[in-house]
């Protein structure tokens, strides 16, 4: 029997645990705020910072949204930052990528405040956590291992392989894994699309964490039986439904489902909980910056 880890449900209990948080902040007078900047004409761009801030008000936490035409000059983007970061009723700064092309995004990430920062991409954040001191995870990799220890999976002396490479997720995710920490020490492999044979590292993992977007390029036959199967990907393929596609993931769910322990499915797996640890982000930050401490689920 495999077992469908349910991301909706776990992160409907992290953000069960955050509203405590919020209410313990808005005792000592305090209301965590996220801003979200959209600097970008794409409908998928719009639709994620939507839900953010859907996600935002459904908890507590105050939203603010700044949007930016996509051809307005670049300057106004990092003058909105600078602004943000001046603003002491915003905590959380997420700027939504991509930006346009004559936008600089590295700049972009560098000017946010790291105390802000809780996409967790700016490089003194990055360093925090490579050096075992994480201020803010990246929500992606910190939500995978949120589902690991809701399943009970046991990551310590585990073969772990992580498919990607990106600053985003493969990255993180194989970082998290190699920390000598809770949800860490497994023995790590990442694979990219220059892997040669990635089927012979896949067989041998006890963790597998699919994060390459490419659909459902992991099947059953890629995989040990009883594996954990993380799938982080969310791609859309044509179909015969009314929207003319469906979302699949990495992972070839049907032959997965059966050789695999556990597994996430695409949508209702990974997804709720990137969203869930950056709200999670968001109430460390407004804890941070007010001193008011916080539990954190
Ligand atoms: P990127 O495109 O930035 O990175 C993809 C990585 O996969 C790269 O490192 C690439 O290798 C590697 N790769 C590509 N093809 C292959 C292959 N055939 N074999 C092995 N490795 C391969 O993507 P992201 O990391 O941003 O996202 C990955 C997936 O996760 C996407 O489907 C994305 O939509 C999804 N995603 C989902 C989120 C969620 O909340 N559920 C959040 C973020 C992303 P190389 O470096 O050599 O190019």
């Amino acid at each position: 029997m495999t077992e469908i880890i349910d991301g909706d449900a776990v992160a409907a209990e992290i953000r069960d645990e955050l509203r405590e948080g919020i209410e313990a902040l808005a005792d000592a007078g305090e209301r965590p705020g996220l801003a979200t900047v959209l600097m970008s004409d794409d409908p998928a761009s719009e639709t994620y910072v939507s839900m953010k801030q859907r996600d935002c008000e459904e908890v507590g936490i105050e939203g603010v949204h700044v949007e930016l035409d996509a051809d307005a000059p670049a300057e106004e983007l990092y003058d909105t930052v600078e602004e943000l970061n001046d603003d002491p009723d915003v905590h959380g700064i997420l700027v939504q990528m991509p930006v346009p092309d004559h936008v600089d995004d590295r700049r972009v990430l560098r000017s946010i405040d790291p105390e802000k920062d809780v996409d967790g991409f700016h490089p003194e954040n990055v360093g925090r956590m490579v050096a075992g001191d994480a201020r803010f995870k990246p929500c992606t990799p910190h939500g995978v291992q949120k589902l690991l220890e809701a399943a009970d999976v046991e990551t310590e002396g585990a073969e772990a392989v992580v498919v990607g490479r990106s600053d985003i997720v493969g990255k993180p995710m194989a970082n998290l894994l190699v920390q000598k920490a809770p949800l860490g020490n497994a023995t790590t492999t990442v694979c990219h699309s220059r892997t040669e044979d990635l089927a012979a590292h896949t067989r041998r993992a006890d963790v597998v964490i699919a994060a390459a977007g490419v659909p459902e390029m992991i099947d059953g036959s890629m995989l040990t039986e009883g594996a954990t199967v993380i799938d982080v990907g969310v791609n859309r393929v044509e179909a015969d439904t009314e929207k003319g596609y469906e979302l699949v993931g990495d992972v070839d769910f049907e032959s997965a489902t059966g050789t695999a322990g556990a597994i996430t499915p695409v949508p209702g797996g990974v997804g709720p909980m990137t969203r869930a640890m950056l709200l999670y982000n968001t109430v460390k930050a407004a804890s941070r910056q007010s001193g008011v401490a916080v539990d954190l689920p």
